[in-house]
């Protein structure tokens, strides 16, 4: 850690200059601190699954534990272990400078479309209702692959959060500059106090947590980057025990660029 210049008292350009550095000193400790958690994290992260890995390829082997129940929870295990990985590399990625997609013009309702027709095998298996309302004259300039990805990862958070028998609202609509995307669920909700953390890389709410099929937590945190690169806005909003409303507003796309 940089030392802190003890001359913020004097009123002097001397005075100034240590004012200067010392705030320079502590966002710089910042990022480096952000670093440290951000590794910890992940070392944390993966570890998990591999320590089940190992308690049950040795509890088989000892014959504590039955083969068939072993090998389906490391089984289990590898596949979070492989999705965390895929996660974080797709992450870090996202956020490296040079990273580059190539944007087109993208008919958002269809796009919508297919990527709920994904789910509807699964809310139908679960009894969730997902309705659409979809304005199909709404064109954006985007990346299809990663905006596909934005309403795969925000459906997914809506269906697993979401009990039997309720419902998924998915809304499209527009006005003169901006197109906006709402997934409306009636699940448990997001606790107030865990509302603005959620987008945070490995955040989850203590329910969630306990899960056991549970996600990587990294949802939302690439979500949040990819509406960030296509210069939009991303906002959640969440009343616990009632539901949560994900909402992506991206820039219309103006009719004559489309035409051209
Ligand atoms: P995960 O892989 O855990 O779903 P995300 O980054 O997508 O990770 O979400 C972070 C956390 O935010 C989740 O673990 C969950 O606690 C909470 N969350 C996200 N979406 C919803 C939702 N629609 N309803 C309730 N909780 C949600």
């Amino acid at each position: 850690y940089s030392q802190l210049i003890d001359l913020t008292d004097s009123k002097d350009e001397l005075g100034q200059l240590a004012r200067s550095f010392n705030s320079l000193s502590s966002s710089l400790n910042e990022v480096e601190q952000n670093r440290k958690e951000f590794l910890a994290n992940v070392a944390h992260e993966l570890r998990t699954p591999l320590s089940y890995m190992k308690g049950y390829a040795e509890g088989v082997e000892e014959g504590i534990i039955s083969k068939e129940k072993g090998l389906g929870i490391i089984q289990k295990e590898a596949n979070r272990l492989d999705r965390l990985v895929h996660d974080l590399l797709d992450l870090a990625q996202l956020e490296g400078d040079s990273y580059q997609m190539i944007h087109e013009p993208i008919a958002f309702a269809e796009l919508i479309d297919d990527v709920v027709d994904q789910f509807s095998l699964a809310a139908d298996k679960k009894n969730v209702r997902m309705e659409r309302f979809l304005d199909d004259e709404c064109i954006i300039m985007g990346n299809a692959d990663r905006l596909g990805q934005v309403i795969r990862n925000l459906l997914d958070n809506a269906l697993s959060y979401t009990p039997s028998g309720k419902c998924i609202y998915i809304t499209l609509s527009k006005n003169e500059k901006d197109v906006s995307l709402e997934i409306k669920d009636e699940g448990i909700g997001i606790p107030n106090e865990d509302l603005a953390a959620v987008k945070q890389r490995f955040y989850r709410v203590k329910k969630a947590r306990e899960r056991k099929d549970g996600g990587t937590g990294l949802g939302l945190s690439i979500v949040s980057q990819i509406i960030q690169k296509h210069e939009g806005t991303f906002l959640l909003e969440s009343t616990e025990g009632q539901g949560t409303s994900a909402k992506v507003t991206l820039k219309s796309m103006n009719e004559n660029v489309f035409n051209s």
